[in-house]
């Protein structure tokens, strides 16, 4: 399915052109238009999924084995460092195409990229409740 008005399925699809480094039946990966460092990219499913939770499975399988195929040939084209694998659910979370993709971020040593967070503390009350939901 795709969505008329979702700017991601006109790119995955080839409708609005973009620089696009694969493609296959299922998904396209593009260059991102506003990089977080060199050689930011996105991967994009063709069809219309807004977020993880609506992702079908086996999507959601070839999207990781895809990230692990375009990292490794990525690091090796940019000679980058490292790499973060990022992927954004809700507006709270960041996501501000609700189309669902992937970052595949690059990084460098001493880039400027800030992902980090400060580290809380795993209080008695949260672990006991979400290990019952689970249960465990
Ligand atoms: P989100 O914040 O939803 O996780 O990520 C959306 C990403 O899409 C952003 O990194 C933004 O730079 C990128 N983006 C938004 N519109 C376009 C576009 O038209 N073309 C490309 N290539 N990237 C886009
Ligand atoms: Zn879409």
């Amino acid at each position: 399915m795709k969505d008329q008005n979702c700017i991601f399925c006109k790119i995955a699809n080839g409708d609005i052109p973009s620089a696009t480094l694969y493609e296959d039946e299922r998904f396209r990966v593009i260059m991102d238009l506003g990089p977080a460092t060199k050689g930011h990219a996105l991967i994009l499913p063709k069809e219309h999924f807004a977020n993880l939770y609506e992702l079908p499975d086996e999507i959601a399988s070839e999207a990781f084995v895809l990230a692990k195929k375009m990292v490794t040939k990525l690091t090796e084209t940019l000679k980058c460092d490292g790499f973060n694998i990022v992927q954004n659910n809700g507006a709270c979370a960041g996501q501000t195409v609700f189309h669902f993709h992937i970052h595949l971020i690059p990084r460098y040593k001493n880039d400027q990229v800030g992902l980090t967070w400060t580290p809380g503390v795993l209080t008695e009350e949260d672990k006991a409740e979400i290990l019952a939901s689970f249960g465990r």
